[in-house]
């Protein structure tokens, strides 16, 4: 097959249609918002997650479907997985879409989270708050990104609205991780089954939305190999083909999954200066059935988002030697809002 599609087109989307494009593939591209400007693609669908036979044409018009956005609706997913191959598979999206049901994936596969309550009422949030203490977050189980939709919850007399603030959504408590530092593994795994990671990258987020992702990460030998190994066990669980994205809190007592994302991730961005092949790239690879590439790093890198107006920035990073600077072509700033990254090549 020649022509691969792509489920949003927002900028990982686009970053995925410049790798696929390089290896000499078409995509398609279902975005049922408004196009971003500068999109890169064979063709750019406008239609909603509803519309049946638009998805149906989409289906018709490649060869295989992936995606960016992973809250693409169940209804939307099957109707494309009858007519043409989904990589990753449906599998991954629907747990990956539910804070309950992954953080239950996960450790069903004797992985560590974070203590976890499952919250449908008011009453239910005080148990678990006594339950598990306080500091905790309250988190919707769906749809949430950049830190939105959760509420920290300092004392347990803040429940009541903090429970307002979930609107009626179903939600999850979870216990404060005091984390040394936060990390995460970028995996891939092929038609065949190999597995590869990217090295780990160490995160730094500032109101729930990541800032920076430096390589390598300050992490011990037995840290690295236990994040490969715990990244190789999820992809291999779901029978996964592409590129994931496993994010992990680092204590004293090991290796903590906070979430997992079954998608190219804004962490491994770093790769796109740091390695020959980067993580758009092999989930091209994957998604395409081709062998995997070489994700080593051979250069220490930081990343750093460009985020609202960090964009007034730009004249300064454009005269920065050793400085990757990507753009996603977006035409309103908006505060909190990633407009761009760059990649700094430190060594
Ligand atoms: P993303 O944009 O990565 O999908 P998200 O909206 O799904 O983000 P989380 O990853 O759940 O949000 O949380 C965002 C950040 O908030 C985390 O990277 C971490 O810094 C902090 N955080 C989340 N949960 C916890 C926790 N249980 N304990 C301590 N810190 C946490
Ligand atoms: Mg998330
Ligand atoms: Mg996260």
């Amino acid at each position: 097959g020649s022509t691969i599609g792509i489920l949003g087109g927002g900028q990982l989307g686009r970053m995925l249609s410049v790798a696929a494009s390089r290896l000499g593939y078409l995509t398609h591209i279902y975005e049922p918002g408004t196009a971003p400007a500068g999109q890169v693609c064979a063709a750019l669908t406008q239609a909603s997650y509803e519309d049946m036979s638009a998805l149906q044409d989409f289906a018709n018009a490649v060869d295989v479907i992936t995606f960016e956005f992973e809250n693409v609706p169940a209804t939307a997913l099957d109707l494309l997985a009858a007519l043409r191959p989904i990589r990753p598979g449906t599998t991954a999206l629907a747990i990956s879409q539910d804070r309950l049901t992954e953080k239950t994936f996960l450790e069903g596969l004797g992985l560590t989270c974070a203590p976890f309550r499952d919250i449908g009422s008011l009453s239910a949030l005080e148990a678990a708050l006594t339950d598990l203490g306080t500091p905790a977050i309250l988190k919707t189980r769906r749809m949430g990104y950049d830190g939105k939709g959760q509420v920290h919850i300092r004392t347990p007399g803040q429940a009541q609205t903090a429970y307002a603030e979930m609107q009626g959504q179903d939600a999850i408590l979870e216990g404060y991780v005091a984390f040394e530092r936060e990390v995460s593994v970028i995996a891939a795994r092929g038609v065949t089954g190999e597995v590869v990671c990217f090295d780990p990258g160490e995160n730094v987020h500032e109101c729930g939305i990541l800032y920076t992702t430096t390589v390598p990460a300050t992490l011990t030998g037995a840290q690295r190999t236990d994040a490969a190994l715990l990244a190789g066990r999820i992809l291999n669980a779901l029978e996964y083909v592409g590129v994931l994205g496993v994010e992990l809190f680092v204590t004293s007592n090991g290796l903590i999954v906070n979430e997992i994302a079954p998608r190219v991730h804004n962490s491994g961005h770093w790769t796109q200066a740091g390695c020959a092949v980067d993580q758009f790239e092999q989930h091209i690879r994957a998604v395409a059935g081709l062998p995997l590439g070489d994700g080593r790093r051979h250069s220490d890198v930081v990343m750093e988002n460009l985020i609202g107006d960090d964009m007034d920035r730009l004249p300064d990073l454009l005269a920065t030697p050793d400085t990757q600077i990507h753009l996603y072509g977006k035409s309103e700033v908006r505060p909190g809002r990633k407009m761009g990254h760059v990649n700094r090549i430190v060594t």
